[in-house]
């Protein structure tokens, strides 16, 4: 018997429970709170949404958690100190789904696709100079599974592409960069710099007042990766001095964004509902079934998430 332990509304809870039973006929698949409690000993693995942890602390003998997000940052905090292992998503199709967004938003920032919606606001006739992709450089935070993707999908529409992450990597056309040192270097090169990392200790606040001063004036940051690695402040005064010129925020540290945050009024920063990169459900139920197979056939679990390194 495998739970199903999320937060989500009971309606999409259900559709998450169909999805995986059909594609794991196998196994018996159980809403958490549906697991008789006599039986919650009995479960090893659960599949998870965002689990709270006074749901996870009933099933006392679980090893691992399959969770079916990409981020597993909550996660990752709740369980620190737990020996319990977690699988996050892994899904070409997410990578995809992300690299879609990264180009999108990169042509609506390459193309002042914001100045010219407030030029129409005034009635404004006035051509802005044409900057070749090829000439624009754009820096990526974090080369993993979304920000390689990203990267080449970027390089392929003719941009200039960086990237930078913990370990030193090697992409075809993409200068790549790691330590503070390289962080300081494509920084100070990025017209777009996107950020892509996961949300640990390491990453707090990373996107602060003297990366943004390191930046080309006038340069723009999109964050698709989580609010708590963007310094907020820092980011406000950096697009108040107009050295930030524009600012794309899909994640926040409060969710929903309040009614109340400046982001929403403010004219230089486009605010998006979390919405980057949805799971897909089919394909994401496909491979945890996959990797549950796998398990029960060889016992392997598959990679899991490095606690020391948080992500
Ligand atoms: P991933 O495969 O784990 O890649 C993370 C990348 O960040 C790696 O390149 C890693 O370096 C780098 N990194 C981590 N800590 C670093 C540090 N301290 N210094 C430098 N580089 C560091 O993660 P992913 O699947 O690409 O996902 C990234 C994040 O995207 C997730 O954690 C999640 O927060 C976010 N996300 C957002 C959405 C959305 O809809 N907005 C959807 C899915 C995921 P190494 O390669 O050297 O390890």
């Amino acid at each position: 018997m495998i739970p199903f332990i999320s937060q989500l509304a009971k309606n999409e809870q259900v559709l998450w429970l169909q999805a995986l039973s059909e594609a794991l006929p196998s196994e018996s698949i159980i809403l958490a709170d549906d697991v008789p409690h006599d039986q919650k000993h009995l479960c090893t693995l659960a599949i998870v949404a965002n689990p709270d942890l006074a749901t996870l602390s009933q099933f006392k003998n679980l090893h691992w958690l399959h969770s079916v997000w990409a981020g597993v940052e909550k996660l990752m905090a709740t369980l620190q100190t737990s020996a319990i292992k977690v699988v996050r998503l892994v899904d070409p199709m997410l990578s995809q789904t992300m690299a879609e967004a990264v180009l999108a938003w990169s042509l609506y920032l390459h193309r002042d696709m914001p100045t010219y919606a407030r030029q129409q606001r005034k009635t404004q006739w006035l051509q802005q100079a044409y900057v070749p992709a090829s000439q624009r450089r754009i820096g990526i935070l974090g080369l993993g599974e979304l920000g390689c993707v990203s990267a080449m999908q970027l390089k392929s529409n003719g941009f200039q592409v960086m990237g930078w992450s913990r370990s030193a990597k090697t992409l075809a056309d993409i200068s790549t960069f790691s330590d503070e040192s390289g962080l300081a270097e494509m920084a100070a090169q990025s017209d777009i710099l996107i950020c892509l990392l996961p949300l640990t200790p390491a990453t707090k606040g990373i996107v602060n007042s003297a990366l943004l001063n390191k930046m080309p004036k006038g340069s723009s940051v999109v964050n698709f990766a989580r609010g708590g690695i963007i310094a907020t402040d820092d980011l406000l005064k950096a697009l108040d001095n107009k050295q930030i010129k524009h600012a794309v925020l899909d994640v926040f540290e409060q969710e929903p964004l309040s009614s109340t945050s400046e982001f929403w009024q403010h004219p230089n920063i486009t605010v998006l509902p979390h919405i980057s990169a949805p799971t897909n459900m089919n394909s994401a139920c496909t491979i945890v079934a996959d990797n549950i197979l796998q398990y029960r056939q060889t016992g392997q679990l598959p990679e899991c998430v490095d606690k020391v390194k948080g992500y």
